[in-house]
């Protein structure tokens, strides 16, 4: 392990509806790894909320990772995160559901536009992607400006599974005045720019986001990154995180963000 601060900021229990293993077991893999820290970040999709009954769900996701804070203390910095979904599709569930439990970490995710289903849904042989992905960067920028969150999860995620598992090769050039708007807007606003390490172990292959957008970032001034593996089992926790880092590294990033009580502690990465 080449690096001291090794930790994993995006992982899913078996809280999250496609979660497979208990915090426990997380943090047990986290350590035999030698993290630093661990972030447990169960879903919330806000659209969802009140249909599904998260406020229950992401409560037990809340109390789990409390408890295991306590289990592994002095070998683990465990801390209670939330991966909150589409928030301005519904800002009131968004902000009850902010508003119980006192989080160190807030994941602001986007995995549909207003109206469509997840990008993991959509039928890409008759789907306007181009049209789909200028209202995914118009929403994601509007829920940026809103800001009740930390760190904005895995910024391209279409790509994960228009390129990645359906095979169609999509260019960023259409859409980086706004790809640019988003990251201006996280800079001006002190929040974070995820960089989710998922796509190294599927089908797309690379980190989400990936190179071309992480150095936008830094040439932008931002500085402000956090890791996580995007993990909804134990086998992945940490997977792709050392490569993550080298990446940044290798870009010009010499801290990472791990937030405690939504205060970004930087770490240095070398
Ligand atoms: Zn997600
Ligand atoms: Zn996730």
């Amino acid at each position: 392990m080449r690096y001291r601060y090794l930790s994993d900021n995006h992982c899913h229990t078996d809280c999250s509806f496609d979660g497979v293993d208990p915090a426990m077991m997380l943090c047990d893999s986290a350590t035999r790894q030698g993290l630093f820290a661990l972030t447990i970040t169960d879903h919330c999709e806000c659209h969802r909320y009140y249909d599904e009954g998260y406020n229950r769900a992401i409560r037990q996701s809340y109390f789990e990772a409390r408890k295991a804070a306590a289990v592994f203390r002095g070998k683990l910095h465990v801390y209670a995160g939330i991966e909150l979904g589409q928030p301005m599709q519904d800002l009131k569930a968004a902000e009850e559901a902010l508003s119980m439990c006192d989080y160190d970490f807030v994941l602001g995710s986007l995995h549909n536009v207003s109206g469509q289903p997840d990008f993991y849904d959509i039928s890409y042989e008759t789907a306007d992607l181009p049209a789909l992905l200028h209202t995914y960067f118009d929403e994601m920028l509007a829920m940026v400006q809103w800001g009740g969150f930390d760190s904005l999860a895995h910024m391209t995620y279409p790509w994960r599974y228009a390129q990645g598992d359906h095979g169609i090769a999509l260019s960023y050039d259409p859409y980086w005045e706004q790809i640019d708007a988003v990251l201006k807007a996280l800079i001006d606003k002190g929040l974070s720019l995820e960089l989710n390490t998922s796509g190294l172990r599927q089908k797309l292959g690379t980190t989400i986001p990936d190179e071309p957008i992480l150095r936008r970032y830094r040439e932008l001034g931002g500085k402000r990154v956090t890791i996580g593996s995007d993990a909804h089992r134990w086998a992945d926790v940490a997977s792709g995180v050392e490569d993550g880092l080298a990446l940044l590294e290798s870009l010009g990033f010499t801290h990472i963000a791990i937030y405690h009580a939504h205060v970004p502690d930087m770490y240095p990465i070398a």
